[in-house]
């Protein structure tokens, strides 16, 4: 995950072509690359008409014998050029980064760590935010909602009810947890579900205020 964004402000232009460069994934390291770009993330000029990467293959060609081109790259909170070879045009076009999901990404990760901090001292602070944050986060680490789910009845809201019941659990471990915490809230509130219309009634009801059905 990354954690410093600020590449994302970052707008950085060829020099060849007067292109703004693409943000790409920096490739993984081979053996024998040494350090790789000490970056996560490149600045590379995708141009196809470029005139570095239009002559590069010329250049190659007569300078080493083999068929590959250059693109030119910046790496992020840097002005210094470097040219990367490439064996074709496509190379790093499907490591594009798309800014707005990493964005996405990242502000579920934020959420996910301030939760999980508030967590700890959620009942002494009486809130169940951080615990409804992590149950409803899919892609929260398992042992936080497991802890998360072991908060419910000591809360014993019934407001937890409708959100978890809306989420589509993809852990069925997970899931079974929820309903039987969801249980466990319903019968110490002595509330029950109607079996029509799932609104909540007290557990001795034997009609549905809601849907009118006979219970
Ligand atoms: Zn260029
Ligand atoms: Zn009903």
């Amino acid at each position: 995950m990354l954690q410093d964004l600020s590449f994302l402000d970052e707008v950085k232009t060829c020099p060849h072509c007067k292109q703004t460069l693409s943000l790409c994934e920096a490739p993984p390291i081979h053996v024998g690359d040494g350090l790789g770009w000490g970056s996560d993330v490149l600045f590379i000029c995708l141009n196809d008409s470029c005139s570095l990467f239009l002559n590069g293959w010329d250049k190659i060609e007569t300078q080493y014998g083999h068929h590959a081109s250059y693109r030119y790259m910046e790496l992020p909170g840097s002005p210094e050029g470097n040219c990367m070879m490439v064996g074709n045009a496509d190379a790093f076009k499907a490591s594009l980064i798309d800014k707005e999901q990493l964005l996405n990404q990242n502000e579920r990760y934020r959420l996910e760590k301030e939760a999980t901090k508030q967590l700890e001292s959620c009942v002494a602070d009486n809130n169940l935010e951080p615990v409804m944050t992590l149950l409803l986060d899919e892609g929260a680490v398992k042992k936080s909602r497991i802890t998360a789910l072991g908060y419910l009845a000591e809360f014993n809201d019934l407001a937890c009810i409708d959100p978890l019941r809306n989420h589509k659990f993809r852990d069925p471990a997970i899931e079974q947890k929820v309903n039987l915490a969801i249980s466990e809230v319903l019968k110490s509130n002595f509330k029950k579900e109607c079996s029509h219309c799932s609104e909540i009634v007290k557990a001795h009801a034997k009609k549905c205020m809601h849907c009118k059905e006979n219970l």
